[in-house]
């Protein structure tokens, strides 16, 4: 698995959730994993090379 160069594992997991800038920028990343866990951050800084909580989602 190849990880994406600007969002890293958050690109291929199930607790991401994209949403789009609302002027064309960067999209965001946000981690709803953050809810449950307070260790994690909601808008983590990217590209995310490490995570412990990282689920990879099924294409
Ligand atoms: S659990 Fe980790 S890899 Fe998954 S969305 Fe959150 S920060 Fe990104």
């Amino acid at each position: 698995m190849s990880l994406h160069p600007t969002v890293g594992l958050c690109a291929t997991c199930i607790h991401a959730e994209r949403i789009p800038h609302p002027r064309g920028g960067n999209d965001y990343w946000r981690c709803r994993k953050a809810e449950e866990d307070k260790t994690m951050l909601k808008y983590p800084r990217l590209p995310v090379l490490a995570c412990p909580a990282h689920v990879t989602k099924e294409e």
